[in-house]
C-alpha cells in the first residue's frame, strides 16, 4: 500500500508528472493514487521531502505448506478433444515434476470426454483426476471454479499449470482466489529453484521491455499460465502406463448461467499457428508489395506468411499475422523471418521454432543471435534465388 504523510507532503506535485502509470493526480495539493497504481515506487524515488512510502504486508506461509506435493495440469477439453496447449504443459510439467521428484497429475474436467484421460498419460501425466459431469459439458466459471478449486483443497498439490486460452484466462484466476493462492498470467519460462524447490515463474513486464521472475515463496499452490505454444509437448507414447482416479465432485455443480446453444465460429482462414513453415515479413520489405514475393516463397513450401508488428501497424497485412508478444506465439518446424531485425518482442513470438533462418542486410541485426542459418543480404535478391532453387530440386 502506498502511505503519504501529509505533514511531509509540500504538494510539489512531482510525483504526479513521475508516475509511469499516470496513477497519481494532484487533488487540493495533495497527491491522490488511483487504482491502476501497481506499487512500483518511481514516485517513492522522486519525492524529495519522503512524504511517500511503502507499507507491504506480507503473506504468511500457508499453515500446510509441508503438506502440498505435486505438480498439477489442467487439461482443458472440448469440442474438439484436448486443447494442444495442455499437451504443451504437460511436457513443461514432466520436467519440473521430476525435478522436485514428484508426482505429475493432470485435472479432467467435461462431459463424455472419451479416451481423453489416456491421451494424457500417453502425453507424460501420471495420474488424472477426471470429474465428467453432464454440468460441465458446456463451460461455464462458476461450475469449472467449483470443480476445480475442490480438487486442490483436497490433494493440495504445490504447482498448478493451466492455459492461457479464452477458458484458462477466464476461470483459472476464481480458482486461484477460491484456493487462496497468487496467480502469475501468460508466463514464459518455468523452472524450479535450486536451493528451495520454489517453482520460478518468468514472464515479460513493464510492456515487454524486462523479463521478471516471480516467485509465490508463502503461498500454496503455486499457480501459473502459459499461452499456447510457448511450451513443447512430449511425443505420445502409447506404452506409458497411469492411474485415472474418477472424481464425484461433493460440491454442487451449479450456475447462474445457461447455455442455451453452443456454436464454433468458423476458424480465421488465417491460423498461422498451425502451420508448420512461416515465412515472416518485417519492415525490410520496404512496402506492401513485398508480402507478393513472401507469399510465392510460402507457396513452394507449403507455407503461410506471417510478420512483424512493424508492418502490421504500417497496414502492410493484418493483425491475425502478426507474430511476437503482442502477436501470436508459433513453433513452427521452418520460421524464415525476411527483412525483420529481431526484436524482443518478436522474438518472444517466435524462438520456440525449430529451425531458424533469417535473410537481413544488417550482419549486426539481433535475429542472427537466435537464427540457426542466417543469410546476409538483400532479401529481394535472395528469395527469388531460394524459390527457383526449390524448384529446380522439385522438378529434378
Ligand atoms: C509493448 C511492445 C510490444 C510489441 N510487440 C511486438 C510483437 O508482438 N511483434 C513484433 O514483431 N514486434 C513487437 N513490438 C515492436 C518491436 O519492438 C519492433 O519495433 C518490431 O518488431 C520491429 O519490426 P521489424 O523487425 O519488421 O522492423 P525493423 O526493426 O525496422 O527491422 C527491419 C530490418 O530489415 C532489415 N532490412 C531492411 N531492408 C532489407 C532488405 N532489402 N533485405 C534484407 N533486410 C532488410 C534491416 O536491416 C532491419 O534489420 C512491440 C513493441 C513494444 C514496445
Amino acid at each position: 500500500m502506498l502511505k503519504l504523510d501529509e505533514t511531509r507532503c509540500i504538494g510539489c506535485g512531482i510525483c504526479e508528472d513521475q508516475c509511469p502509470f499516470g496513477s497519481i493526480t494532484m487533488t487540493d495539493g495533495l497527491p491522490v493514487v488511483g487504482q491502476s497504481c501497481n506499487l512500483c515506487g518511481a514516485c517513492i524515488e522522486q519525492c524529495e521531502v519522503e512524504a511517500l512510502s511503502l507499507k507491504i504486508e506480507k503473506k504468511s506461509q500457508h499453515p500446510q505448506h509441508h503438506l502440498f506435493s505435486g505438480v498439477w495440469v489442467y487439461a482443458e477439453f472440448g469440442d474438439q478433444g484436448l486443447a494442444d496447449v495442455s499437451l504443451q504443459l504437460l511436457g513443461i510439467g514432466r520436467s519440473l515434476a521430476d525435478q522436485r521428484g514428484v508426482e505429475l497429475a493432470a485435472v479432467l474436467l467435461g462431459h463424455q470426454t472419451g479416451d481423453a484421460a489416456a491421451g494424457l498419460i500417453g502425453h507424460g501425466a501420471d495420474t488424472v483426476y477426471r470429474i465428467d459431469h453432464p454440468a460441465l459439458a458446456a463451460f461455464t466459471d462458476q461450475c469449472y471454479e467449483a470443480a476445480f478449486s475442490e480438487l486442490i483443497t483436497a490433494h493440495k498439490p504445490e504447482i498448478v499449470l493451466a492455459g492461457a486460452t479464452a477458458i484458462g484466462r477466464s476461470f483459472i484466476p476464481g480458482v486461484a482466489t477460491t484456493v487462496d493462492a497468487g496467480l502469475t498470467a501468460d508466463c514464459t519460462s518455468l523452472s524450479i529453484r535450486e536451493e528451495d524447490g520454489a517453482l520460478l515463474q518468468t514472464r515479460p513486464a513493464f510492456g515487454g521491455n524486462v523479463m521478471a521472475t516471480i516467485v509465490c515463496q508463502d503461498a500454496r499452490p503455486q499457480m501459473a499460465t502459459v499461452r499456447p505454444n510457448v511450451m513443447k509437448q512430449l511425443p505420445f507414447d502409447s506404452q506409458r502406463t497411469g492411474e485415472i482416479n474418477d472424481v464425484i465432485p461433493k460440491v454442487q455443480l451449479t450456475s447462474s448461467v445457461e447455455v442455451l446453444e453452443s456454436s464454433t465460429q468458423q476458424r480465421a482462414a488465417i491460423n498461422i499457428q498451425e502451420s508448420d513453415i512461416l515465412v515472416s515479413g518485417g519492415r525490410g520489405l520496404e512496402d506492401e508489395k513485398g508480402f507478393e514475393l513472401l507469399a510465392q516463397l510460402a507457396a513452394v513450401l507449403g507455407g503461410k506468411v506471417s510478420a512483424s508488428r512493424a508492418v502490421v501497424d504500417a497496414g502492410w497485412i493484418p493483425y491475425p499475422h502478426q507474430v511476437g508478444q503482442t502477436g501470436k506465439t508459433v513453433a513452427p518446424k521452418l520460421y524464415i523471418a525476411c527483412g525483420i531485425s529481431g526484436a524482443v518482442q518478436h522474438v518472444a513470438g517466435m524462438q520456440s521454432s525449430e529451425t531458424i533462418v533469417a535473410i537481413n542486410r544488417d550482419p549486426d541485426a539481433p535475429i542472427f543471435d537466435v537464427a540457426d542459418y542466417g543469410i546476409v543480404g538483400d532479401l529481394y535478391e535472395v528469395i527469388p534465388k531460394l524459390i527457383a532453387e526449390i524448384e529446380r530440386q522439385r522438378t529434378a
